[in-house]
């Protein structure tokens, strides 16, 4: 099958990963290796190379951003990626929770005509079901509320927006507690020192982790 990316799926998934690593300032080789489960080693081997072919600014000690071109290829997997989701959940009958996966081979194997295809089916979604906004095909990815709720205090009240993780464990959890994009939970009690909470949606309370708490994003609502 003819591939429509110039480059290796491997140098696509360390261009998504480099993507989520480096929101807060370049991305270390040590956080990339342990995103992608490899060994520092082979991580700095294939940074030299995206180097090389343009698609990241790699400074030793410093750390990897993503050039334009590297952009702009991370931004196109990323929204393969969400629309599939997208799709398999809508209408395929995959918990949100069992997508991702799937999702990681897939992205791989379609082009921009069948993804554009699928997104028009789908009325062109801007968030996937965890709540992660879908860039468009022009390379815009759309703004999402990203506060925690862990900073809301008891009698807070927190709309979700986005669930941030891929464990399905975590995500399975939280789906099991109605905990998903579009709801609002309301803050009972925090652990002294902020982390464990426990909330209430619609008539159920229960507990959260730290973990769990930490994953949660959205925007901290009036009342
Ligand atoms: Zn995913």
């Amino acid at each position: 099958m003819a591939r429509e990316s110039r480059y290796s799926e491997s140098v696509g998934d360390y261009l998504k990963t480099i993507f989520e690593a480096s929101r807060h300032g370049p991305a270390r080789s040590g956080d990339i290796a342990e995103r992608m489960g490899l060994t520092r080693a082979s991580v700095s081997g294939m940074l030299s190379r995206l180097a090389e072919l343009g698609l990241i600014e790699h400074r030793p000690y410093k750390g990897a951003t993503l050039t334009e071109a590297g952009t702009r290829e991370a931004l196109k997997l990323v929204r393969r990626h969400r629309v599939v989701e997208t799709f398999m959940i809508r209408h395929l009958g995959y918990a949100w929770d069992e997508v991702h996966g799937e999702a990681e081979a897939i992205e791989h194997a379609i082009g921009e005509r069948f993804t554009e295809r699928l997104s028009a089916f789908l009325g062109h979604p801007e968030h996937d079901p965890h709540g992660d906004p879908i860039p468009t095909a022009a390379g815009v990815l759309p703004e999402t509320p990203d506060e925690l709720l862990t900073d809301v205090p008891p009698g807070g009240r927190f709309a979700v927006a986005r669930l941030r993780s891929q464990d399905p464990s975590v995500l399975g959890y939280l789906a099991s507690k109605g905990v998903e994009p579009g709801v609002t939970l309301e803050v009972v009690a925090t652990e002294p020192g902020g982390g464990a909470m426990e909330v209430q949606l619609d008539n159920r309370r229960f507990a959260l982790s730290e973990r769990l708490a930490a994953v949660i994003r959205g925007r901290a609502t009036p009342g």
